[in-house]
């Protein structure tokens, strides 16, 4: 086989990835201001607030959101071994350790590191991060779902989840929802190509919309039947999903806002809701991404 033809069977294959890295051992950017733990799974998760370093070699941020999203890495960190049990495999996660009064990657370089070098260079390593892991999973299964982790505490205590759109846009008539401009605008544009009888309204907030699936879970979540369009204030998915799903043809994918009271504030909580994700993602990403939370 010509090397070229070898290389981008590895790349389709996936194995180029697995021989870099070790499925299930996590590699550290920085002074361990990132985490990545590589997985063979199409579900990537990342938590950009849960973080709790404050090294003082890291300039404070003196603009913009500075409190954490408490308990968030270890939502993920629970849904990631939710996953496992499910399937006995292992899925992409990445963390950032860094507190959000020293680094918030969720936003555009500027506001996110506000001028510190070091933190300059952790954002980077994070999106890069990013980056690779929905690579690999794209190599590896053709396709990917990507859920970029948080935690709210607003007064109407719901699950958020955003799908790039502001909350008016929501109230719009289905006629003007269910066209390609708009569905372009979202981060489900990947989920409308693969099932092209789909009304993009029964995606966001029908009967069998991630919403709904929650919903019958336990966990009040918007957009659902039940709140087709979100109260305000609402977090319609920020600078993270906004840069690695709607230009990336192959992944579909969300902001989810995991509200406090209920859910983060306790470890019971958590892990009700950790079960309760997973749960409804083994029942959407086969309906909607034809493909398992397993990859098959
Ligand atoms: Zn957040």
């Amino acid at each position: 086989m010509k090397p070229i033809l070898l290389l981008s069977a590895l790349l389709c294959s996936g194995l180029i990835y697995s021989a870099e890295r070790e499925v299930g051992v996590a590699v550290f950017g920085s002074d361990k201001f990132t985490e990545y733990v590589p997985g063979d799974l199409p579900l990537v998760i990342s938590s950009p607030h849960g973080g709790k370093l404050k090294p003082e070699a890291v300039a404070n941020r003196t603009y913009g959101v500075r409190s954490e999203d408490s308990n968030t890495q270890d939502l993920a960190r629970r849904i990631a071994a939710e996953v496992k049990k499910a399937t006995g495999r292992q899925m992409p996660l990445i963390i950032s350790h860094l507190h959000r009064s020293k680094l918030d990657p969720n936003r555009e370089i500027k506001e996110a590191a506000q001028g510190d070098k070091t933190a300059e260079k952790v954002w980077g390593e994070y999106h890069a991060f990013i980056e690779e892991a929905l690579k690999a999973a794209v190599a590896r299964h053709g396709k990917a779902f990507f859920i970029d982790l948080h935690g709210q505490s607003h007064a109407d205590v719901r699950v958020e989840l955003g799908y790039l759109h502001a909350a008016p846009d929501y109230g719009k008539p289905a006629a003007e929802m269910n066209v390609p401009e708009f569905i372009k605008a979202g981060s489900l544009a990947l989920i409308m190509k693969l099932n092209p009888d789909l009304e993009y309204t029964a995606l966001l907030h029908g009967p069998e919309s991630l919403g709904s699936l929650l919903e019958a879970r336990g966990f009040r979540a918007t957009p659902s039947p039940r709140m087709p369009v979100p109260s305000e204030p609402y977090y319609r998915g920020g600078y993270t999903v906004f840069r690695h799903v709607p230009e990336n043809p192959k992944v579909a994918g969300l902001q989810v806002e995991a509200n406090r009271v209920r859910l983060r504030d306790t470890p019971e909580g958590r892990q009700r809701f950790a079960e309760a994700l997973v749960s409804a993602l083994q029942v959407y990403l086969p309906r909607f991404m034809k493909l398992g939370l397993d990859g098959k």
